[in-house]
């Protein structure tokens, strides 16, 4: 006998969930996001459970399950050893109520399908309970083909059916509207943050993304690893704009954008560190909104950040500063000099990008405005980066130091140890080449 396969609105509806052990918590977000009313029935629940019970999202009777529990329940889920489910299964059947019970086929009436969620396009997939690890392979193979991006499309897809229902419209040339507008799926672009170097530094997101992607325009932060990373099928476009030969500009990689992903592609903008943070990232946002282009943001491992990790230092420190200023030395023509005075004030660490060249100049503005010579600094160049160089310093002794090569960063007042920065006068000058 085959399965009937529907989706089923659960909104408001009461849903009783018997066992509440990591395999009962496991079924409960589910039951939530669909608006699900749910009800929990064990007498002992996971941390989870119980805090969720407590916050009043679920209720939770702390005993055994009791048959009267099944009265006005829309589903049963069990989560328990087979002799209970075995019971619970033929109380709910005489009741009418559907069951389905975790790994127990025999006492199913229901079986949760592996399903690609991309916002309201949901694709579920059934085996019939053979085998659930051909339909866990199925689902995989189906993300791939289906991104993300679907999401937003089948949103916008929706938006499109409501208004050519609302107009008077000939309903031939309706349908036929709309089944021209579901065979080409928009192209979309990503804004993906690459972390500072170190393959590993990637997220999750960022790199199941670049396997998607038919087009990536990268800068010249990215590293050989990663880029290595791009599946041969993309089209790979640096778009650096120092270091190359024939300068790309802004405007340039705008209309670039906009033109890969108007002829339909998946395209990411893959960029060091996080996109958003002296990326340029906003005049690229706006660029794709004036021409109606579907994006999304995958935030990145900033340069600081893995600074910090390479100097062994934390960025902030209670008990020295409660700000951290993310600055850079580079500014747009006709943009004011940063506030030296309130950096100093603010106290912290300031973390400055694109020191290149103005380390004295940046120096001499800080000591100005009152920050003390002895405060600690680091400069580190390539950091998480096989090449990644730490020169620890004081804020007195920069200007006389030896420059780091591009991509450097400077960390100015992180503590490595309190009692030592108290008493530190010169500098402790230290060049850390690391191996990875
Ligand atoms: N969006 C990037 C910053 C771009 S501006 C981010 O969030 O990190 C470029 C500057 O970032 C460089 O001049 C340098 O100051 C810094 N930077 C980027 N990668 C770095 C790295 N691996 N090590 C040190 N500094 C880095």
């Amino acid at each position: 006998m085959s399965l009937f396969p529907i989706f089923v609105k659960l909104e408001g509806r009461p849903v009783l969930l018997v066992g509440a052990g990591p395999v009962g918590e496991s079924k409960i977000g589910g039951l939530l996001s669909s608006g699900a009313v749910v009800t929990v029935v064990a007498p002992e629940a996971t941390a989870a459970i119980r805090q969720l019970a407590e916050c009043g999202t679920i209720s939770w009777h702390q005993r055994e399950f009791d048959p009267n529990d099944l009265d006005g329940i829309t589903l049963v889920v069990a989560a328990v050893p087979r002799v209970v489910a075995r019971l619970l299964y033929e109380e709910a059947r005489s009741r009418g109520v559907l069951v389905n019970s975790v790994d127990d086929p025999d006492n199913c009436d229901f079986y949760y399908p592996a399903v690609v969620n991309r916002g309201d396009l949901q694709i579920a997939i059934s085996t019939g309970g053979h085998s659930p690890a051909l339909a866990q392979r199925i689902r995989i193979e189906l993300e791939q083909q289906f991104g993300p991006e679907y999401a937003q499309w089948v949103q916008q897809l929706g938006g499109v059916r409501r208004d050519l229902f609302a107009a008077e419209m000939d309903p031939e040339l309706r349908k036929q509207t709309l089944h021209d507008m579901a065979r080409e799926k928009p192209g979309m672009v990503y804004l993906v943050g690459a972390g500072p170097g170190d393959p590993e530094l990637l997220t999750l997101k960022a790199l199941r993304i670049l396997g998607q992607a038919d087009v990536v325009l990268h800068d010249d932060l990215l590293t050989p690893e990663i880029l290595e990373l791009i599946p041969s099928t993309a089209r790979i476009e640096s778009v650096g704009k120092r270091h190359n030969d024939r300068q790309v500009t802004q405007q340039e990689i705008n209309r670039r954008l906009c033109e890969s992903a108007a002829a339909g592609h998946t395209v990411v903008r893959l960029k060091g560190g996080d996109g958003a943070i002296f990326g340029r990232a906003s005049e690229e946002m706006n660029a794709l909104r004036a021409a109606g282009i579907s994006f999304a943001i995958v935030p990145g491992i900033t340069a600081a950040s893995g600074a910090a990790a390479a100097a062994g230092v934390s960025l902030t420190d209670r008990r020295t500063g409660s700000a951290l200023v993310f600055l850079t030395a580079q500014r747009c023509k006709g943009n004011p000099p940063p506030n030296w005075k309130a950096i100093a004030e603010l106290g912290g660490t300031t973390a400055i990008y694109m020191p290149g060249g103005h380390e004295d100049d940046l120096a001499r503005q800080l000591l100005e405005a009152g920050v003390a010579a002895e405060t600690s600094c680091f400069v580190v160049a390539g950091a998480s980066r096989s090449d990644e160089r730490v020169i620890e310093t004081t804020l007195g002794q920069l200007p006389g130091l030896q420059k780091l090569p591009a991509p450097a960063i400077l960390l100015i007042g992180t503590v490595r140890d309190i009692r030592v920065h108290a008493s530190a006068t010169g500098p402790i000058a230290r060049i850390k080449a690391q191996d990875h």
